[in-house]
């Protein structure tokens, strides 16, 4: 896979993470606010129906009193029944009439009076109403027909039952009133095996029309089961959904910009630097930058340093200092090394640099005293054995070094297989003199802090002399870093260095660039000093993307 598909892959995880932790508070609150709706819609229902519930049982326990309390008299005549008859209904609240049976016929009625009704003119009336006690919904009613209402039946003796009439509009007025049609679609009152009333007063056209009932009660008023179903409206679960998101959205909007603040804090800390660091080796987000050395014998570049870069997907260039700083504290410099070197490896197979070409690698001061160090080399050394370069080890004493013999081993194996050594950062607290006693080696790297006091007035830099004057006594060659002004280069050349190393003559810069920057300018004189200076062909480098010195 290449490299641009592993970014972009890499950039679409965290794309698509980034967008869960920004969804996932809103996605979960809307769900919950739906959940939430739902819940209170169904208890609003529940809530309707017990109140409904109460009400039925106490009408119906009203007109079956009644009723029981007239069995007594049903063996009476309807003249002597009558004003009884009345005076219940008066009295008695729901009751629009109350009615004597007579085999098959109303006998007595104190709506009608003695006149003879037979049961069959009021569809839904049970065929023997003087059995059982018995409660049903008709359509009409001896005085007022065409208006349902609820019949509830009470048997007597000789083949006799009282009926008793309660108005349907109480019923369906009580529906009204506990379940407004604002509020839900419709309430449903089954009682006994009669037909349905329905607090809209219509039967919907269709069955399935009404959906599931959002409560259904089951109970027994009067000695009769009795069904109360209560069915929702839509547009209100929405309108409470609503509601419920106004109330939770801002702290949802709140959690998702924190969700998403956390996601981008942990990306950017994510795990210890050793873990960044190895996945960041994973993931092939190192590459290497090579500055060209001038070499006074060649008066052109004479070799390169590889400086390491870290350029994150997510956050942009990490600089050089602090993360080799954290490879080193966090055991992740060798491995490190070892990436770094093969990525040298596959850069320097492009190059047309002539045999001896320096190349400077900085090396950690762990690797150096690893026994394997010299071995570990060896498939870097065959590998770029074609281009015949010349390794110079850069040695700096960052971090102390543990097996200061093993490491004295090693640079004698390497420096016997061709190896230079090149003591770096030299005067400065990385390195101290112990190291010249300490390890062989070739070169030394004079710190740019030294370079910086050379002061063209005065004519001299007494510390930086002396150093030069040690190196040269140690028969060691000197190499300059961060020469970028003339007047340096000249005090320098003057001194016997041998190499300069500096924006000056050229910033680093990725292999590619090297390779078009060595065939243009690279093998070119570099006519040094001031005259050269202000020829801007030779002072021109491609700009080193790496953000920590200008
Ligand atoms: P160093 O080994 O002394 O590398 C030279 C540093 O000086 C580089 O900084 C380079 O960009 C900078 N430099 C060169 N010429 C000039 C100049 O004229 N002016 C200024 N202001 N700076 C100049 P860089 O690349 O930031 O590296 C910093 C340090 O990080 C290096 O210092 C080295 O100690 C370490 N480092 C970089 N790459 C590697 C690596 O691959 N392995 C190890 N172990 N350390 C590395
Ligand atoms: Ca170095
Ligand atoms: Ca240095």
């Amino acid at each position: 896979m290449s490299d641009s598909m592993v970014t972009r892959r890499r950039l679409w995880r965290r794309g698509a993470m980034l967008a869960a932790a920004v969804l996932a508070p809103l996605v979960l609150f809307a769900v919950l606010s739906w959940h939430g709706a739902q819940r209170r819609q169904r208890g609003d229902a529940d809530d309707a129906a017990r109140s409904i519930e109460s009400h039925v049982v106490t009408i119906m326990t009203e007109a079956r009193e009644a009723a029981v309390q007239l069995v007594p008299l049903t063996d009476l005549p309807c003249s002597a029944l009558m004003p009884e008859l009345t005076r219940r209904t008066a009295v008695v609240p729901y009751v629009r009439s109350l009615n004597v049976i007579d085999g098959d016929r109303i006998s007595c009625s104190s709506a009608l009076g003695i006149r003879s009704s037979p049961l069959t003119k009021f569809p839904g009336m049970p065929a023997h109403a003087s059995d059982h006690a018995w409660a049903t919904v008709v359509d009409s009613t001896p005085a007022v027909p065409d208006y349902p209402a609820l019949a509830i039946g009470e048997p007597a003796s000789g083949g006799r039952a009282v009926l008793a009439f309660v108005d349907s509009r109480y019923l369906t007025d009580l529906m009204h009133a506990v379940a407004p049609a604002g509020a839900f679609r419709d309430v449903e009152l089954r009682i006994g095996g009669g037909a349905p009333i329905y607090a809209s007063g219509e039967p919907p056209a269709d069955a399935g029309d009404l959906g599931a009932p959002l409560a259904e009660h089951r109970f027994v008023a009067a000695g009769m089961p009795i069904v109360l179903r209560v069915y929702g409206l839509r547009s209100q679960l929405f309108a409470a959904w609503t509601a419920l998101l106004q109330q939770a959205m801002p702290v949802a909007i709140v959690l998702s910009g924190l969700l998403a603040w956390l996601y981008c804090q942990r990306q950017r800390n994510f795990g210890s630097w050793r873990e960044q660091l190895l996945r960041a080796i994973r993931d092939d987000e190192f590459h290497v930058v090579y500055q060209p050395l001038y070499g006074v014998s060649v008066r052109g570049c004479h070799g390169v340093e590889a400086l390491l870069r870290w350029n994150r997907p997510d956050a942009g260039p990490v600089r050089p200092d602090v993360f080799i700083a954290a490879a080193e504290q966090s055991q992740v410099a060798v491995p490190l090394t070892r990436h770094l070197l093969k990525l040298i490896a596959a850069d320097v197979r492009h190059w047309n640099t002539p045999p001896g070409f320096h190349l400077g690698i900085n090396f950690p001061a762990e690797y150096l005293s690893d026994e394997h160090f010299p071995a570990d080399l060896r498939p870097f050394l065959d590998a770029i054995a074609d281009r015949q370069c010349q390794i110079v080890l850069e040695i700096t004493e960052r971090t102390l070094m543990k097996n200061t013999q093993q490491a004295r081993l090693n640079l004698d194996t390497l420096r016997a297989d061709g190896v230079k050594v090149a003591i770096d950062d030299f005067g400065t607290g990385y390195c101290s003199m112990s190291y010249l006693e300490m390890f062989p080696f070739d070169l030394m790297k004079v710190d740019r802090g030294f370079v910086m006091t050379i002061d063209p007035a005065r004519g001299d830099a007494i510390v930086l002399d002396a150093i030069i004057s040690l190196a040269h006594q140690l028969k060691a060659e000197v190499v300059a870093e961060g020469v970028d002004r003339p007047a340096q280069f000249d005090y320098l050349l003057a001194r016997g260095v041998s190499y300069m190393q500096g924006y000056l003559y050229a910033k680093p810069m990725p292999s590619a660039e090297f390779v078009a920057w060595y065939a243009r300018a690279g093998q070119q004189p570099f006519e040094c000093g001031e005259t050269a200076a202000r020829a801007p062909d030779n002072v021109i480098g491609p700009g080193d993307a790496h953000p920590t010195r200008g």
